[in-house]
């Protein structure tokens, strides 16, 4: 089952669906797209993504605040955030993670709300959505220090092989967006090819970064599809089997999420 593993459907631009949320989801389950993880980004839009969840029985969501959303000088409540949690569509914790390149002066903040996160998942286990971007040393160092027992993602991945080997060694997932469609991105495609097949996701991160040939037209979830047929052709396997791959792999990766892959 192909599943956009990653997408902020209260942000989509809605322009080309006439504004219609349900029109942009029909268009991606016309493409053969069976399920869709929206992601939290902040105590703000918590609420939105759980109505998401609650509206659509093919979307679960996650919970968490963006390394570039925290609010100044103060990490995320656990009080708040274990709460968020128990909501039974809330299959994963985040997107959370360090994100250097835009916010170098927030480290130390970003380090301790993505280390209350970690707990969070040690605490819940349930899997944690990581964001990473200039800051491959100290997030292998936060994610080995927690040491979680279960699995988690890096999501929109755009690290060299090196970062991509670690991740794996911990037992992360690998999701790999539209940038790995992008005419310069030939050592994300190297790292693409590598993945095991077991531990690959496929995402939009939509509305941002439409993947080739909707590049410069805001993301949507129905373009997972054309990451999933050019990592397809890139992993030399047909289009059928890389959905099945990352549809198992999503759903063992979030088993509460609501996928019948058999269904
Ligand atoms: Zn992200
Ligand atoms: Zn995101």
């Amino acid at each position: 089952m192909l599943i956009d593993s990653h997408c902020h459907l209260d942000r989509l631009d809605l322009g080309a669906h006439n504004g219609s949320l349900d029109a942009a989801l029909d268009a991606a389950r016309a493409r053969g797209v069976g399920h869709f993880l929206c992601i939290g980004v902040s105590a703000d839009n918590a609420g939105a993504v759980k109505q998401m969840a609650e509206r659509y029985s093919d979307v679960d969501c996650s919970v968490g605040v963006h390394p570039l959303d925290l609010e100044p000088g103060a990490a995320p409540a656990m009080d708040w955030l274990l709460s968020e949690l128990e909501h039974p569509n809330v299959v994963a914790i985040g997107e959370t993670g360090l994100d250097y390149h835009y916010e170098p002066e927030a480290a130390e903040l970003q380090q301790a709300s993505f280390r209350l996160h970690l707990q969070a998942a040690q605490t819940t286990g349930k899997p944690v959505i990581v964001h990473t971007r200039g800051a491959r040393a100290d997030t292998l160092t936060l994610l080995r220090e927690a040491a979680l027992p279960q699995a988690g993602v890096l999501h929109c991945f755009t690290e060299d092989w090196d970062m991509a080997k670690a991740a794996l060694d911990l037992g992360f997932y690998i999701s790999l967006s539209g940038i790995v469609t992008f005419r310069n991105a030939e050592a994300l495609r190297e790292v693409a090819r590598q993945v095991p097949a077991d531990r690959l996701l496929v995402e939009t991160d939509s509305p941002y970064l439409a993947p080739v040939p909707h590049r410069g037209k805001p993301n949507l979830p129905e373009y997972v599809r054309d990451v999933a047929e050019y990592l397809a052709v890139l992993r030399g396997v047909s289009y059928e089997t890389l959905a099945e791959q990352t549809g198992a792999n999503f759903k063992r990766l979030f088993p509460l999420a609501r996928v019948n892959l058999h269904g």
